[in-house]
């Protein structure tokens, strides 16, 4: 006799690869030298090349510059999909 084992663990509790996402709102990461804090502001937060920044903490806000407007070609309302 010839005892073939499978042993296929296909458990369905466990799901690899499912990011973690849904744990941590985006919140603004400037740092304040003078509060000696992060900003860590959650409305308006918009994900920049330095990462989320609050409508106070844009790049062009903290040159004193006016923020870019939307202009041909450029995507108004980028949404991030996650899928
Ligand atoms: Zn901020």
């Amino acid at each position: 006799m010839s005892t073939q084992q499978n042993t296929v663990t296909a458990g369905g509790s466990d799901t690899p690869g499912r990011p973690a996402r849904d744990m941590q709102l985006p919140e603004c990461g400037h740092w304040s030298g003078a509060e000696r804090r992060h900003c860590r502001a959650v409305d308006s937060i918009r994900l920049y090349v330095i990462g989320h920044r609050c409508p106070l903490h844009t790049p062009a806000a903290l040159q004193g510059k006016p923020e870019p407007q939307p202009g041909p070609g450029w995507p108004v309302f980028r949404q991030e999909q996650c899928s």
